[in-house]
């Protein structure tokens, strides 16, 4: 994670993206301590996610108290993992 942070890419996209509702949050901070990231900036008292940054991990998301943080697909990140259905598939292939 620290080379990562450092700019050597060593993890990869879940294929969200977090977003803040505006109307929602209240700029408190909380997130930002735990995204490991540091994709969450605050501009002018404005809460943003660094979508270049953010990996859509969603830890921040539970942490959120004021529900303003959702994770929302990004089709520009590759295709995630539908752990579900792989489960499944495996199931059936026993
Ligand atoms: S934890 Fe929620 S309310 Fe606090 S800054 Fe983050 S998004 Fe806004
Ligand atoms: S989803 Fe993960 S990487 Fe993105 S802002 Fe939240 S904690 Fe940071």
């Amino acid at each position: 994670m620290q080379a990562h942070r450092n700019g050597t890419p060593m993890l990869a996209s879940s294929g969200y993206v977090a977003k803040v509702d505006q109307t929602r949050c209240v700029v408190c901070g909380t997130c930002a301590k735990y995204c490991q990231f540091e994709a969450v900036t605050f501009i002018n008292g404005v809460k943003e996610i660094d979508a270049e940054k953010c990996l859509g991990c969603g830890v921040c998301i539970p942490k959120c108290t004021k529900k303003a943080l959702t994770l929302e697909r990004d089709t520009s990140r590759g295709i995630p993992l539908e752990l579900d259905e792989l489960m499944a598939e495996a199931e059936e292939g026993l």
